[in-house]
């Protein structure tokens, strides 16, 4: 297969050819990894093996392997054992370079331990959504009782200012 320009700079391109970070899913369409700078335990992104943009430019194929993924990968996750996964992250040779704050940060939380509670799953597509790297990626992010103060609403705080339900 032919690779565009964007392809061959595309961090998750290299992700899905098996050339970056160990795969913990895979099937037809998608893998998943672990993020190596987790906001939680267990932060994982689950990737289409395509390079696709956006969540909308899915074909049919890959959508009919979406949900298998988000299942396999929520799996992996209530199996692993994230104070082995994170020393042993931390210890990877293509990791060497990197500041490793987000992941000594996750090895300190209280609840490191508890199998997760809940799960955010989302997906920032497009640029003025926060997404970084042009390359669809949904992140499963395991949630945890106390992980903030008050977890109500969720993605509606992305827009904090109008994101609370209380009203007068
Ligand atoms: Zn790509």
């Amino acid at each position: 297969m032919s690779s565009t320009p964007s392809e061959q700079n595309c961090y998750f391109c290299k992700v899905t050819s098996g050339q970056a970070d160990p795969f913990i899913f895979e099937n037809r369409s998608f893998v998943g990894i672990f993020d190596t700078n987790p906001v939680n335990p267990g932060h994982a992104l689950v990737i289409p093996r395509r390079h696709v943009v956006s969540f909308f430019d899915l074909n049919e194929e890959e959508k009919s392997d979406y949900f298998d993924a988000l299942h396999g990968v929520k799996s992996v996750i209530e199996e692993t054992n994230f104070a082995a996964l994170y020393p042993s992250m931390m210890a990877r040779e293509d990791l060497s370079d990197r500041p490793m704050d987000h992941i000594e940060t996750v090895l300190e939380l209280p609840f490191l331990g508890n199998k997760p509670d809940a799960y955010t799953v989302g997906n920032n597509d497009g640029r003025e959504a926060g997404r970084s790297i042009d390359h669809l990626h949904v992140i499963l992010l395991p949630r945890y009782k106390g992980d903030v103060e008050n977890p109500r609403g969720g993605i509606r705080n992305v827009i904090a200012e109008r994101a609370n339900y209380q009203r007068r």
